[in-house]
């Protein structure tokens, strides 16, 4: 068998068997969260660090930890608590953590809430080295006292900023109170922000930091483009890029479950196999859509922004933004789909009129313009295409709070075109 040269990781401290695990996952150089992370944790120091999805932090988590921690007797455990905000990152998180334990022997089990209690319930009752978990339903478990948390040694609370903006961190803190207190703490977050800092710094001790990706940094092997698209336009210049760009393996993010469907359906009509993803799907429905996605079944995913974050799926080819992302946050998650660990990938933002504020708040965060869509020729880009000005500035001040649905109405009466002088001269 060609196995894959690891030595890059053998400098960390990884045991033989991690590194074999390495080796299965054919990662040959640690990415730069894994190098700065392992050491750390092999010490059994706390750790805070800002990574965003995508950097491999995942295994920079798993790979030190299940060198370290020992396994637990029939009936005992968990050892570990890995506690992350959706169901489909627990279920990935979970099966990195399979595909090493072939090597370690540990045994894991996933709780998350949108399926049955009773293989939960029955998989503690059985004993786990490692239990990975949503908030709310191991809460749920630990009100139905199906398990203990009294034996955890390490406890890694994943994407935390994440967990802050759902309004989980109080069911976090409450599962927190059930470990004990000589744990080794592992806070994972895209961003450390203060209010991220001030809720969470209570759960670590004396971490060390590590900061791989900060505020506002872009995957770097995601090319971006931007293209004034009038709102109406929106969706026949979907379908035009889908002919001309290909429709495999692209994932297209949009604003809202209704218009997520209903694009899906009109996608199907135009002959392109689609599948859409969102907060209203049930659980078997989504891990459907993502496999059928994975597997190439289906070439494009629609999805609202419960797919923007942490969700790994290898080589999608680019990403549109049909919307434009309230929260500029939401923008870096949204391209992090494409272009992940060293792929390259490219995204396209179609952004009308009444989004142009949107779009600054963005490249504001990231400190770039997004350069204009380059293969735009021939696109019928509707009436009311805002120009957008290739000279403007994203550190210019933005216009104060938007009134949204004002803002909206007066520009579609000017045909779309906002007079602010920074949106007027560009190409459309
Ligand atoms: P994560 O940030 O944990 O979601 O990981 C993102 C992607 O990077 C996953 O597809 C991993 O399989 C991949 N990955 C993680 N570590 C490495 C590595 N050292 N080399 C190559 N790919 C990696």
């Amino acid at each position: 068998m060609n196995r894959q040269d690891t030595r890059g990781f053998s400098q960390l401290g990884l045991s033989q068997k991690t590194l074999d695990a390495v080796a299965d996952l054919g990662y040959a150089e640690p990415t730069p969260v894994q190098t700065q992370t392992i050491p750390v944790v092999l010490q059994g120091r706390d750790v805070m660090a800002a990574a965003q999805t995508g950097t491999g932090k995942t295994a920079a988590f798993l790979l030190p930890i299940l060198n370290e921690v020992g396994r637990v007797r029939r009936r005992e455990g968990p050892l570990v608590l890995v506690i992350t905000p959706t169901r489909e990152l627990a279920q990935q998180i979970a099966e990195v953590a399979q595909a090493i334990c072939v090597h370690t022997h540990h045994r894991i089990a996933c709780v998350v809430g949108g399926v049955g209690y009773d293989p939960q319930r029955e998989a503690l009752r059985r004993g786990c080295d490692v239990l990975v978990a949503t908030p709310g339903r191991l809460l749920d478990l630990l009100g139905q006292e199906a398990c203990s948390l009294d034996q955890v040694e390490v406890l890694v609370l994943d994407e935390a900023d994440r967990m802050l903006d759902m309004g989980f961190l109080p069911d976090v803190r409450r599962i927190v109170a059930n470990v004990p207190n000589d744990r080794q703490t592992l806070l994972f977050s895209a961003t450390l922000s203060n209010d991220v800092l001030a809720h969470t710094q209570a759960l670590v001790h004396s971490p060390v930091r590590v900061e791989i990706a900060p505020k506002g940094t872009t995957a770097k092997t995601v090319t971006q483009y931007v293209l004034g698209v009038a709102a109406e336009a929106k969706k026949r210049v979907l379908v035009e890029t889908l002919r001309r760009e290909g429709s495999s393996r692209v994932i297209v993010f949009v604003r809202g479950k209704h218009r997520a469907d209903h694009l899906c359906r009109i996608l199907r009509k135009k002959g392109f196999s689609c599948a859409s993803m969102h907060g209203d799907r049930t659980q078997s429905q989504r891990i459907r859509a993502l496999a059928q996605f994975s597997s190439g079944e289906v070439g494009v995913l629609l999805a609202t922004d419960v797919l923007s974050r942490g969700i790994d799926i290898p080589e999608v080819a680019y990403v549109v933004n049909l919307d434009v992302p309230h929260d500029a946050e939401d923008y870096i998650h949204r391209i992090g789909r494409t272009g992940r660990a060293g792929e390259r990938g490219w995204a396209l933002t179609l952004c009308s009129a009444d989004e142009y504020d949107d779009l600054r708040r963005i490249e504001r965060l990231t400190g770039k313009v997004i350069p204009a869509y380059p293969r735009a020729d021939g696109l019928d880009v509707g009436e009311g295409a805002p120009a957008l000005d290739p000279r403007r500035n994203p550190r210019d001040p933005l216009p104060g709070k938007r009134r949204r649905g004002k803002a909206t109405a007066a520009q579609r009466a000017r045909g779309g075109r906002s007079k602010r002088p920074n949106n007027t001269g560009g190409k459309g």
